[in-house]
């Protein structure tokens, strides 16, 4: 078993003027991905990640479908096989997903996920990449400085050390991708970007086994409400919102309290519990950026906006993106194949689905806004294409009304 505390300082190496084959920014589940698999390969890797410890502090909800459930959810996806979590990096496992409508009606449908603890995932990531090979740099806030044979990446130009290949694995927004000249401005609409705020709560007497999702314009505007059991009567408690479903005089911070403190069906159920960790952070919700790669970068997760739009799920994404950045750039140290055949496997693998997940959320913006409107329409779909949806699958029947909407 892993001791993701006792890997930072044997990561530490020297600064600057090392030469790699391929440098990823961000230590993430997508750039470790990346690492992972261009380790593997015997290329010359190495990350750097801003964070001390890799994974943490957590900006997430840890909600990680099992790999049965990402075969239905990206059928088409081939490196599939990567989709798992080592044993100690799972805090409890779910069994269903609920949501809960703006009036309080609930649908449950079977659907199977890890809660994962994303300091220990990633920290089993980088040790994988690490007993590769890769170079993995925690700690260090690292710049982009490109040149025509690939760039510098490094705290600053003077410390910097040379890649061939960039991989832009930095969130969002991305810096990397901006410098490299990707669109990653385009990706500004206020309707593009989420808001997401997370207690970790303790002492609670919440289902331990199902993910709950709450569809409420009163305290997750534009967004959703969760709770995601984390085990021994822990969960990750947060909201989702989006700007222009938000009033000026609201803070998201007292959304947060008002959902769990008076949403109908969520406050019993919270009642009693503690209030711990508290974090925020942003989320691409408007699909992939319109290009993904450059000469010699290629963006993958949070910083291509590989985020499921009608879900917010994006660990999955993120690492089968970084992967197949992985694959691309192998494939051109082989022959020289151009970057570009990075997008061309994303979008044959995952493109549809995220076309139609963004499709499905421009159609719930519509509703969004109008609690009565939206529960009633929950209400007509019924549990079986409410799981579509959030699912990323077009329901069916539903192919003409949600072109029409999108
Ligand atoms: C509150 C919240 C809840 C969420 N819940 C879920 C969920 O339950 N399930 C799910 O699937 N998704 C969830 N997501 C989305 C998910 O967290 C992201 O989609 C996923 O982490 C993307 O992985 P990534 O590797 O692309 O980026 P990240 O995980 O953001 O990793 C990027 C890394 O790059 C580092 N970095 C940034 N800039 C630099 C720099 N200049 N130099 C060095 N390092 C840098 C950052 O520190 C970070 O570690 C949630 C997001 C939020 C905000």
């Amino acid at each position: 078993m892993c001791n993701p505390d006792s890997f930072r300082n044997s990561w530490l190496v020297e600064l600057g003027s090392g030469k790699y084959d391929v440098i990823v920014v961000g230590g993430g589940p997508g750039g470790l991905s990346a690492a992972v698999y261009l380790s593997g390969k015997g290329l010359k890797v190495k990350v750097f990640e801003k964070k001390k410890l890799l994974g943490k502090p957590v900006r997430c909800g840890e909600y990680f479908p099992v790999k049965d459930e990402m075969v239905k959810l990206l059928p088409r996806a081939k490196c599939i096989d990567i989709i798992d979590a080592p044993e100690e990096s799972i805090d409890s496992r779910c069994k269903s997903i609920r949501l809960v409508s703006p009036r309080g009606h609930e649908f449950e449908f079977p659907f199977a996920a890890y809660i994962l603890d994303r300091h220990v995932f990633e920290s089993h990531l980088g040790e994988v990449a690490k007993s590769n090979g890769a170079d993995i740099e925690v700690g260090v806030q690292a710049h982009y400085f490109p040149e025509d044979d690939g760039g510098w990446v490094g705290p600053s130009r003077e410390e910097a050390d040379h890649g061939e290949i960039i991989i832009a694995a930095d969130g969002y927004p991305s810096e990397t991708a901006e410098r490299a000249g990707l669109p990653e401005r385009e990706y500004g609409g206020p309707y593009s970007v989420a808001t997401n705020i997370e207690y970790l709560m303790t002492d609670l007497g919440v289902e331990q086994d199902v993910a709950e999702l709450y569809m409420d314009p009163r305290y997750s505007p534009g967004g959703y409400g969760w709770i995601i059991p984390k085990g021994h009567g822990r969960a990750n408690v947060g909201i989702g919102i989006r700007e222009p479903y938000v009033r000026r005089d609201w803070q998201i911070r007292d959304l947060l309290t008002g959902f769990i403190e008076k949403n109908k069906v969520a406050a019993p159920r919270l009642k009693g519990g503690q209030k711990t960790l508290l974090i925020a952070d942003s989320l691409p919700v408007d699909g992939p950026l319109k290009r993904t790669y450059s000469d010699r970068v290629m963006a993958v997760g949070d910083a291509a906006g590989m985020v499921m739009p009608t879900n917010g799920g994006g660990i999955q994404t993120a690492m089968i993106t970084g992967h197949l950045a992985g694959e691309a750039a192998v494939r051109f140290f082989e022959d020289k194949t151009p970057l570009s055949s990075y997008e061309d496997a994303w979008k044959d693998q995952i493109g549809l689905v995220m076309d139609n997940s963004k499709k499905m959320r421009q159609v719930s913006d519509r509703f969004m806004g109008h609690g009565f409107v939206f529960d009633l329409m929950l209400r007509v779909m019924g549990t079986k294409k409410i799981s579509d949806v959030i699912m990323c699958q077009i329901p069916s029947g539903m192919g003409h009304f949600m072109n029409a909407l999108a």
